[in-house]
């Protein structure tokens, strides 16, 4: 380890963090009896222009299939311009992209045979590119946030926990007794109400450390380890700790300059235990210049710190925590 730069690389990347929003591919699996004799259509409703649907069918005997939209319709069974016209023997698959938006149907067509036909028809579609851009920034930021706890814990000692970033339908972020969980609706909000990519960057930081504040306490047995205020001071410690004040302190003066931002947030976090109050700011921007912070937690800090990084705190020229102190924890591991 040479330096705790690491915290700046990880709070990079999710400064960069964009969310849009949009819905998710429709799927669906019908099973159709189609009688000698007879033709029927399946519809699929509401394609937006531009999205590529995939259709498998599988039958128990040969069948006509067509894709057709609902101008086509009004003429059925009669098809002049298709999407896709084809046989299924027992089995067909085929893809269209939507020219415009509207209803499609699947038809089939068993006008000429002596057999009934039972067929079933899967029709799929494939993600939009807003819904394959959403969630590869939630794979991105996930990546992020792994990288971040694999690096905090090359300084602090603590077993690691599961970190998710998922879609809550809340904006929220919360910590169980088994994982941390970071909603994606937090975070697009946060992009959203700040409207600036490094504040919520700043903002979702905090959060991070706050959560782990719970995590890292309760493991090394801190009684208050649940109290939102101990999280609070313990985020700030630790950011000053690893170099981030001026990334804690920028977060918090902008939400006690800004407290009609502050209201909305928590308007938007009605559910949430940890409301962004420009009181809360305003606690932050005085542990995070108090230059007694470190010294302050340092007694449960040392105890707690990786070998390697105690050791490096030996060595900086102006420690922020207690040389004697730190000399003895690594005596005592030695
Ligand atoms: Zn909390």
């Amino acid at each position: 380890m040479t330096s705790h730069g690491f915290v700046l690389c990880a709070v990079t990347g999710m400064a960069v963090l964009a969310l849009a929003g949009a819905p998710a591919g429709a799927e669906g699996t019908f099973k159709v009896k189609v009688p000698p004799g007879k033709w029927k259509a399946l519809k699929v409703p509401n394609q937006p222009k531009g999205v590529s649907v995939t259709v498998e069918a599988k039958s128990n005997g040969a069948v006509a299939v067509a894709f057709v939209d609902s101008g086509e319709y009004g003429h059925l069974p009669a098809v002049t311009r298709p999407l896709f016209q084809g046989r299924i023997d027992q089995h067909l698959s085929f893809s269209v992209t939507i020219p415009s938006a509207g209803d499609y149907f699947v038809v089939l067509d068993n006008r000429t045979a002596e057999e009934p036909r039972a067929v079933t028809v899967t029709v799929r579609r494939a993600r939009s590119d807003q819904a394959r851009a959403r969630e590869d920034s939630i794979g991105s930021f996930q990546r992020q946030l792994d990288e971040f706890q694999r690096n905090l814990n090359q300084v602090f000692l603590f077993d690691p926990v599961p970190l998710r970033i998922k879609e809550c339908g809340a904006p929220k972020a919360f910590t169980t007794s088994s994982a941390i969980v970071l909603c994606r609706e937090y975070a697009s909000m946060l992009q959203e109400t700040l409207g600036d990519r490094t504040k919520a960057g700043d903002a979702i930081l905090f959060t991070v450390f706050h959560e782990f504040g719970h995590v890292l306490l309760a493991q090394w047995k801190y009684p208050a380890y649940d109290n939102e205020e101990v999280a609070d001071e313990f985020a700030t410690a630790a950011m000053v700790l690893l170099g981030q004040k001026d990334r804690v302190r920028a977060k918090a003066e902008y939400f006690a300059a800004k407290p009609s931002s502050a209201e909305a947030i928590a308007k938007a976090f009605r559910d949430d235990r940890h409301p962004l109050s420009a009181q809360r700011a305003r606690n932050i921007l005085r542990w995070a210049d108090d230059p007694s912070l470190v010294r302050k937690w340092q007694t449960l800090f040392v105890p707690h710190l990786q070998t390697a990084a105690l050791e490096q705190y030996l060595q900086q020229p102006a420690p922020l925590m207690d040389r004697g102190l730190i000399a003895q924890e690594l005596a005592s591991r030695r």
